[in-house]
């Protein structure tokens, strides 16, 4: 049985710390892909806001950057925002690529970082 505390629900990474979670959600799927652009360098803190960039910058966000297919229309930030169905989608879909039963161990509370 794989204990599972942390996990990113738009691409499947599964995290140790929930800090690590956030930094890897923001530098990997709250960041604009639109290349050599001088706004476009940083990432954002939620994807509401890089949404709003993008509608700002560039038009409508299509997808969510290096988003798994299903996740695509998910706004969650670290664990936040998740739904009880979320997390059993990831759990079936970690059992499937790993072929271990894996288990989500809920954590208190993370005060904002
Ligand atoms: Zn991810
Ligand atoms: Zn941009």
């Amino acid at each position: 049985m794989l204990p599972i505390k942390y996990f990113c629900a738009y691409c499947g990474k599964i995290c140790k710390q929930h800090r690590g979670l956030l930094k890897h959600q923001r530098t990997r799927h709250f960041k604009c892909q639109v290349q050599n652009h001088e706004y476009c360098r940083y990432p954002f803190d939620s994807l509401q806001a890089l949404k709003q960039h993008y509608y700002k910058m560039h038009g409508a966000l299509k997808r969510i950057p290096h988003a798994s297919k299903c996740c695509d229309q998910m706004d969650v930030s670290g664990m936040q925002g998740l739904k009880q169905e979320d997390i059993d989608r990831f759990l079936r879909w970690v059992k499937q690529r790993t072929k271990k039963t894996a288990k989500y161990v809920q954590q208190k509370q993370t005060p904002q970082e």
